[in-house]
C-alpha cells in the first residue's frame, strides 16, 4: 500500500489531468493495493476517517470518493473497514494455497434437496433459478434410479471463460471459477460453451430483501443479483474465506458432499474427514463426462451399496395428490 501512496502523492499534476476512466483505474488500483482497507465502491467512504483531532503524518494520499471527485487526505485518515464481502479485483485472486475440490457420493443422495433449498435462500435465488440440480438417472433399464446433484463442476480447463469476451467469468488461483455480474453483458457464450449446462440466464429484475437492500456487490456472493446476467454455483467463496463450507455441504443431512483442498489431499462432508486421494481409490471415484477434458474440480462416487429404496420424486408427488384427493 505504501508504495503506492508515495506513487499518488508525486503524481499529482498527471492524476488531475486523467479522464474519468483513468481515474477510477487508479482507484480500482487503490481498492487493491490497500487490501487491508477493503475499499472498492460504496465501500470506501466508510474505508476512511476525517477525524481531525487524530495525529496526521502530512503524507497526502489521492483518493476518489464514490460519487466520482478525487481528493486529498493524509495517510493516517485511511483505516480499516469491516466490510461484508470482497471486492471484485479481490474476488478474481482466490485464497491462497488452496484448490478446492468436491466429492459426491451417489450411493447416499436421497433426494432430499436440502442443499438444493440451502443454495436457494443463501444466493437469494428465485424457485425458477436453480445453480444446484438433482437429476434422476438411470443407466439402463435393468439398473436401479439414482440421484445425482449437479452444481458448476468448477473445470481446471473451464470452455465457459475461454469464450467469454468481456472476461466476467474467470477461473482463480483456488480452482474456483466465479462471474463478475457487473462485467458480464449477458451474451450468454459461456452458456452455450458449458457441456454441463451449470450456468442459468436471470431474466428477471430481482427481488431484493430488505436486508440486502445496501449490500455491496461482490462477485464472491453475487448479491445483489443483476437481471440481464449470468449466474451459477460458486462453492460459496465467501464462507470458504470464513472457513465454513458452502451451503449445500453443510445442509446435506445424509453426508453426501465432501468438500476440502486438494492440496492437503483431505475433504470432508462435516461428519468425517477423509484423505481425498484414498476416497477416491477405495470408492472408485470418477469425473462426470472425464473424456471431455475440462478437468472438473468434482468428482462422483458411484451409487454402489445403496442402503435405502429409491423413491421417485413425480411418482411419490402423484401419490400424495392421488391421496389427498381421496381424502377430501
Ligand atoms: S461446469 Fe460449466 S460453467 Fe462450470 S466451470 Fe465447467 S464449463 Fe464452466
Ligand atoms: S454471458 Fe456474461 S459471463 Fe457469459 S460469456 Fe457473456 S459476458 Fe461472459
Amino acid at each position: 500500500m505504501s508504495e503506492h501512496i508515495e506513487q499518488s502523492s508525486t503524481n499529482e499534476e498527471n492524476i488531475n489531468q486523467e479522464s474519468t476512466e483513468a481515474s477510477r483505474r487508479k482507484f480500482l488500483k487503490f481498492g487493491v493495493l490497500a487490501a487491508g482497507l477493503t475499499v472498492v465502491g460504496g465501500g470506501l467512504q466508510k474505508a476512511f476517517s476525517t477525524d481531525d483531532k487524530k495525529d496526521t503524518t502530512g503524507k497526502k494520499v489521492k483518493v476518489m470518493t464514490t460519487d466520482g471527485k478525487l481528493m486529498e487526505v493524509d495517510e493516517s485518515h485511511i483505516k480499516s473497514a469491516k466490510h461484508c464481502c470482497s471486492s471484485s479485483t479481490e474476488s478474481r485472486e482466490g485464497i491462497p494455497g488452496k484448490k478446492f475440490v468436491m466429492v459426491i457420493d451417489l450411493s447416499r443422495c436421497k433426494d432430499a434437496l436440502k442443499c438444493q433449498k440451502a443454495c436457494q435462500k443463501h444466493h437469494l435465488l428465485p424457485e425458477q433459478d436453480k445453480w444446484l440440480k438433482v437429476f434422476k438417472m438411470q443407466e439402463t433399464e435393468e439398473t436401479a434410479p439414482y440421484w445425482m446433484p449437479k452444481p458448476c463442476l468448477h473445470c481446471d480447463k473451464p470452455p465457459c471463460v475461454k469464450v467469454c469476451p468481456v472476461d466476467a467469468t474467470f477461473k482463480r488461483s483456488d480452482g474456483i471459477v466465479l462471474i463478475d455480474n457487473e462485467r458480464c453483458i449477458g451474451c450468454r457464450f459461456c452458456m452455450a460453451a458449458c457441456p454441463y449446462s451449470t450456468r442459468v440466464f436471470n431474466w428477471e429484475e430481482p427481488k431484493v430483501p430488505e436486508a440486502f437492500a445496501n449490500a455491496t456487490y461482490s462477485p464472491e456472493t453475487s448479491v445483489p443479483r443483476k437481471k440481464g446476467t449470468v449466474e451459477k454455483c460458486d462453492f460459496c467463496p465467501d464462507m470458504l474465506r470464513q472457513g465454513k463450507l458452502p451451503h449445500c455441504v453443510a445442509a446435506c443431512p445424509n453426508g453426501v458432499y465432501y468438500f476440502g483442498n486438494r492440496n492437503e489431499d483431505s475433504v470432508t462432508n462435516g461428519d468425517e474427514t477423509v484423505s481425498l486421494s484414498q476416497l477416491l481409490k477405495d470408492k472408485a471415484g470418477y469425473r462426470y463426462l472425464e473424456s471431455l477434458g475440462t478437468e472438473p474440480s468434482v468428482y462422483y462416487l458411484p451409487p454402489a451399496n445403496r442402503i435405502f429404496p429409491f423413491k421417485d420424486r413425480e411418482v411419490e408427488g402423484d401419490k400424495a395428490k392421488e391421496n389427498t384427493e381421496k381424502k377430501g
